[in-house]
C-alpha cells in the first residue's frame, strides 16, 4: 500500500491523500478537494483514481468529487448516512464495510460519529497499520463539534474505537494542524515534556514534509487522550471549579473540547 499525503496549501490546511494499489496502480482519493493536485500526482505516476472517499459530508472534504468524477469516472464512497448530503454518492458505507483498492489493498471502515454524525475512518491493515482519521483525530487534537456533531459521540468515538487501535498505527488525518494542537496540550498540560519536545522539534513544520504520528504517540501529546492525567484535570479545575474531585474520563474530555472551542 503506498499512501501519498498531499498538503493543499489552502486557507483550511487541509490533507488529501492517494491510496495505490502497488501491484495494479489502481487508487483510492480520500477528501480530494484540491482535484488538480490528486489527478496531476496520480497521473505523473501513472495511477488509475478509481474511488474516492469522503471522511464525512463538509465541503471542504467534498468538493473536489466532481472535478474528479469527471476526468476518472471513479464511485463515490462515503458513510451511507450522509447520502443525502452527497450528491452522486455510488456506495453506502457501514462499520466493519471493506473497500478494495486494486488487488493488494483493503481498508476497513470504522464508523467514528462525533465530528458529524456520518463520518468513517478508514483502517488499512498492512504491515503497520494505518488510520486516515478525516476530522475526527488530529494530530494533538480532535475534530470540533460545530458542524453536526456531537462531543459525547466523539468521546465514544475516542474512548470506545480509536484508543483501542494498536499503538504503531499511523495516523493520516484531514487536516494540519498540530502546532497550534500542541500549544493547546501545553495550555493544558504545561509538564507534559514530550509535547514540549515535540514543538521544539517541528515548530512551524513544513506541511509538505508533515510528521506522520502513532497512535502511541498521540496517547503522550494528544490532551484528548490524556483523560486521566493528574495535570490535565488540575488545570482543568481552574476553568471548572465544580469539577468533582475524580471526573469520569468523558467529563474530563467534554471540557476538554469545550475550551478548545473558545481557545
Ligand atoms: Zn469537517
Ligand atoms: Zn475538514
Amino acid at each position: 500500500m503506498i499512501v501519498k499525503q498531499l498538503w493543499t496549501a489552502n486557507d483550511y490546511r487541509n490533507f488529501n491523500y492517494l491510496v495505490v494499489c502497488e501491484e495494479s496502480g489502481e487508487t483510492l482519493a480520500i477528501d480530494p478537494l484540491d482535484h488538480e493536485m490528486c489527478l496531476k500526482t496520480a497521473k505523473d505516476r501513472g495511477w488509475e483514481i478509481t474511488q474516492i472517499l469522503n471522511t464525512h459530508e463538509h465541503l471542504d472534504h467534498t468538493g473536489g468529487n466532481d472535478a474528479v468524477v469527471k476526468a476518472t469516472g471513479a464511485k463515490v464512497l462515503a458513510h451511507a448516512g450522509a447520502k443525502d448530503r452527497i450528491p452522486g454518492m455510488d456506495r453506502g458505507l457501514a462499520a466493519g464495510d471493506v473497500i478494495k483498492v486494486g488487488k493488494t489493498v483493503e481498508l476497513e471502515c470504522l464508523d467514528t460519529p462525533g465530528h458529524t454524525m456520518s463520518h468513517i475512518c478508514l483502517l488499512g491493515h498492512a504491515d503497520q497499520p494505518a488510520l486516515f482519521c478525516g476530522d475526527t483525530l488530529f494530530n494533538a487534537g480532535a475534530g470540533n463539534c460545530k458542524g453536526g456533531g456531537h462531543p459525547e459521540e466523539l468521546y465514544d468515538t475516542f474512548a470506545g474505537q480509536l484508543a483501542k487501535l494498536p499503538d504503531d498505527t499511523l495516523i493520516y488525518p484531514g487536516h494540519h494542524y498540530i502546532t497550534n494542537n500542541l500549544r493547546f496540550t501545553l495550555d493544558r498540560e504545561p509538564d507534559n515534556e514530550m509535547a514540549a519536545d515535540l514543538l521544539k522539534d517541528i515548530g512551524e513544520e513544513d506541511p509538505n514534509r508533515a510528521l506522520v504520528s502513532t497512535l502511541g504517540l498521540e496517547k503522550e501529546i494528544n490532551t484528548f487522550f490524556r483523560l486521566h492525567s493528574p495535570s490535565v484535570i488540575t488545570k482543568l479545575r481552574e476553568a471548572f471549579p465544580d469539577l468533582p474531585d475524580e471526573p469520569d474520563a468523558k467529563t474530563v474530555f467534554i471540557k476538554l473540547r469545550e475550551l478548545r472551542n473558545s481557545w
